[in-house]
């Protein structure tokens, strides 16, 4: 990851909690309190935010700054949302804007998070084809990294994006649609922070659906190698979770949809693994309470498709994460290729996820054109042990072309990097259409894309 190291608190011995990190999204600093991410782990380089109220105020922030970025929840785990000089905030832009039925599309404001709008559209009778593994974060952030859930023939949660309206750097308002002009709104979609302010975002929608979700422990390796397919396709969203110890893949969530009518049971056996008895969380020490309701329990497709529950601090908040994307094809080879690095991963790693992920011609999503599988890490929050783990990893996946997350951490050198996108080159010439100064330019976007 090419950001400079000061901005690591690390093992910062003055860690708040994680909840009272949740509890500072959205609120503003303080002179004592430093702006820092959802973890914990990056201190943000200014403190000086701007949240605006209207589209007007959003044009004129945009037109006085020659340089800022846009905040969302701060859910990244590097410095892609950090800015040396100002903040825009849209927090307080997060309404639904327009239902449309017919066309089964929602348009909202882009400050709102998933976690806003996923029960109102129960309520309407939609849903969205897939969610992360928690629904705090805001819709527009996550679709700038190209964030994902699982499943096979899921594409990321860009995929359901078909317009965006936005600010460009010189105050301007476009919109990207995809029945418009395909080739820019490909471009557009996963947009890194890089080509203005985004302010609203169409998504498109299914109806609603229920699912269950069914965990499954101890599913040996060997499985995993001879019945990769089979195991993932078990469920419309399938996550495997792995310590990488005793050869066995320790969780399988297995997320179901209920068809009407259908009774659905668990199996006894899964591959070998054996059904939980209780609600368990990803890290089974862990309590499952922040979790979502697991033992074949029916609910909404909201409720189930994500591993944390909205309302509650997910997962344990002081962590590192680091996520790789490889091709479907490739799967084995290349969880064969991490399980050997065990020993170098295992102490310093907390859990690794296992996910699916269908491909996409979305220019700078690292599913583009391949069906993928990621291999994910929440790390303790060691950065000096975790930062030379890294490179270990990425060297074993090389052959794989692999792609990490934009989000979360990495070394991947940037010449690397750019390789890895047919459309990288043609991506930096989308942008400097619409920010030819660098106004949404940061030191992330310098080091890793310029
Ligand atoms: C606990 C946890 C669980 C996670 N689970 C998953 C998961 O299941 N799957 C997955 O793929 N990822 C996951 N992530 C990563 C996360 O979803 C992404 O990194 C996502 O980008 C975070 O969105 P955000 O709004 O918090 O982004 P921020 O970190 O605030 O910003 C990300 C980027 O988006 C840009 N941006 C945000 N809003 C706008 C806007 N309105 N206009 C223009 N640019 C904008 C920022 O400038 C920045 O470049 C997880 C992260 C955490 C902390």
């Amino acid at each position: 990851m090419k950001q400079s190291r000061r901005q690591f608190i690390g093992q910062c011995s003055t860690m708040v909690s994680a909840s009272a990190i949740s509890g500072m999204i959205g609120r503003m600093p303080t002179q004592d309190q430093p702006l820092v991410n959802w973890a914990g782990n990056y201190r943000y380089s200014t403190q000086r935010i701007t949240s605006p109220t209207s589209l007007a105020q959003v044009q004129e922030f945009v037109r006085k700054h020659e340089r800022f970025k846009v905040l969302g929840t701060r859910h990244c785990f590097n410095g892609i949302a950090d800015s040396a000089d100002e903040f825009l905030s849209l927090r307080d832009l997060n309404h639904v804007v327009e239902l449309d039925r017919a066309s089964r599309t929602v348009t909202v404001e882009s400050g709102m998070s998933y976690g806003q709008l996923c029960p109102y559209l129960d309520q309407q009778g939609f849903a969205l084809h897939n969610l992360a593994s928690l629904p705090h974060i805001s819709i527009a952030g996550a679709c700038a990294t190209a964030t994902h859930g699982s499943g096979p023939t899921n594409g990321n949660l860009s995929t359901a994006v078909s317009a965006l309206e936005v600010v460009s750097a010189s105050g301007e308002v476009l919109t990207f649609a995809r029945r418009a002009d395909l080739a820019a709104f490909q471009a557009a979609v996963v947009h890194l922070g890089a080509i203005g302010v985004v302010t609203k975002v169409t998504l498109d929608l299914q109806p609603a659906f229920t699912m269950r979700q069914d965990v499954y422990l101890d599913l040996p390796m060997t499985q995993v190698r001879d019945h990769f397919d089979e195991i993932v396709s078990a469920g419309y969203s399938v996550s495997l979770f792995t310590d990488w110890q005793k050869g066995r893949i320790n969780e399988v969530w297995v997320k179901r949809r209920i068809e009407k009518d259908a009774t659905l049971t668990a199996t006894k056996d899964f591959y070998g693994a054996h059904p939980a008895t209780t609600n368990v969380h990803p890290i089974v020490e862990l309590s499952a309470e922040n979790c979502t309701e697991q033992m074949g329990v029916p609910g909404p497709w909201y409720d189930r498709l994500p591993h944390f529950r909205m309302g509650f601090t997910p997962s344990s908040g002081k962590e590192l994460q680091s996520e790789y994307f490889v091709p479907r094809r490739n799967a084995v080879d290349a969880i064969l290729a991490v399980e050997r690095l065990r020993d170098h991963v295992s102490p310093h790693l907390m859990i690794t996820e296992l996910r699916t992920i269908d491909a996409d011609e979305l220019w700078m999503s690292p599913c583009s054109r391949r069906p993928s599988v990621a291999i994910h890490f929440t790390w303790k929050q060691d950065w000096e042990s975790v930062s030379k783990v890294l490179p270990m990893i990425e060297r074993e996946l090389a052959p794989f072309e692999v792609r990490p997350h934009w989000g979360k951490l990495f070394t991947i050198p940037s010449a690397q990097l750019q390789q890895r996108y047919e459309k990288c080159v043609e991506f930096k010439r989308f942008v400097a259409q619409y920010d030819p100064h660098g106004k949404f330019r940061n030191e992330f976007l310098s080091a890793n894309l310029y």
